[in-house]
């Protein structure tokens, strides 16, 4: 307790990581908190996913990014700390400094970057039997030859259904709309695929080896003989320790400004929780930004 941070950021997702790489270049005394493990949705949501959007990253899975980025964020000497859950930030009382509780200890720091995005608890549908759906998918071939249904229609469950397709014996994509929220790319995978889309459709219950589905277009209801049930649509963050830190907020993202500063002075904010495109590329440019910001609020360097 008795140290005092530059800067503490919470999260270790690519902007997370982006944050540590540029305040160990800008070296302000910074640790990173990180409340399930390093990576964010690259180790944690799609860990075999193949990605492609981030330039100069091409053919590799998810997790082979996230440990590329690991690795070179600690030989910066940044160090990440997990998993280490962030309970409540308070401002300490002549305001210049903050007080961070973890489920371990207390950080005190003169700023802090929130990088918390948005994996925070899966949503569910509140259907019977619901405890049998998988929310993730690390290992497609765990579900080899089988018969699959995935729930959504944005990029998750696309990339999933497409995913699975390439091992399973039929994958169905269930999706309440006609059209996909998923990035083009998305769609064209799916396209080519196998996968057997279902419109309009709605998941009413799930029981062994079979599920009801209902066509909310036509009010017609089938059963059809499914052996694993994936929902992916979307997600709950944790937003208590940030809500109480009283910060303003649109519906579960922060506001940020275009420094990437909140409300509240010493206090930035970067990646999906800023509730912009939800991509790497731009959590990344996001976390970098912040630190550049970070770096002039505490330094007041001449050529600001
Ligand atoms: P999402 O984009 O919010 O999509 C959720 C999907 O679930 C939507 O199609 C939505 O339908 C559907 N849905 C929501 N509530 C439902 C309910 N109660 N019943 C039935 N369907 C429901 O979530 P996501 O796919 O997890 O993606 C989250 C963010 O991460 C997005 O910004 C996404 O672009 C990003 N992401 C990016 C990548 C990538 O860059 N490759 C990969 C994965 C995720 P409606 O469309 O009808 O609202």
């Amino acid at each position: 307790m008795s140290e005092l941070y530059d800067l503490v950021i919470v999260g270790a997702g690519p902007a997370g990581l982006s944050a540590a790489l540029t305040a160990s270049y800008f070296h302000l005394k910074h640790i990173v908190l990180e409340s399930i493990k390093p990576g964010g949705a690259l180790s944690h949501n799609y860990p075999s996913k193949i990605v492609d959007s981030y330039l100069g990253f091409r053919g590799m899975k998810g997790k082979e990014v996230a440990n590329k980025m690991i690795d070179h964020v600690k030989a910066e000497g940044s160090e990440i700390k997990y998993p280490e859950e962030v309970i409540e930030i308070k401002r300490n009382k002549e305001k210049k400094t903050f007080t961070l509780t973890t489920n371990k200890g207390k950080y005190q720091t003169k700023s802090i970057l929130l990088c918390t995005g948005t994996i925070g608890t899966p949503r569910k549908l509140g259907i019977e039997g619901e405890e049998k759906a998988h929310y993730v998918l690390c290992d497609p071939e765990e579900f080899k030859n089988k018969k699959c249904l995935v729930v959504g229609g944005g990029d998750s469950a696309v990339e999933a259904a497409v995913m699975l397709n390439k091992v399973c014996d039929t994958v169905f994509l269930a999706h309440r709309r006609d059209q996909l929220r998923a990035i083009n790319k998305n769609q064209e995978e799916l396209k080519k695929s196998n996968v057997k889309i279902l419109w309009n459709t709605e998941l009413k219950c799930i029981a062994d080896r079979k599920v009801k589905v209902w066509n909310n277009k036509t009010g017609e209801t089938k059963e059809l003989d499914v052996d694993e049930v994936f929902i992916f649509i979307g997600s709950i963050p944790k937003l208590d320790f940030i809500k109480n830190l009283g910060i303003k907020m649109e519906g579960n993202h922060i506001i940020v400004n275009s420094s990437m500063q909140t409300s509240l002075q010493g206090v930035y904010a970067a990646g999906d929780i800023t509730g912009k495109l939800k991509r790497i590329p731009e959590a990344i440019g996001e976390g970098h930004l912040a630190v550049y910001s970070i770096y002039k609020y505490l330094r007041n360097p001449y050529w600001t």
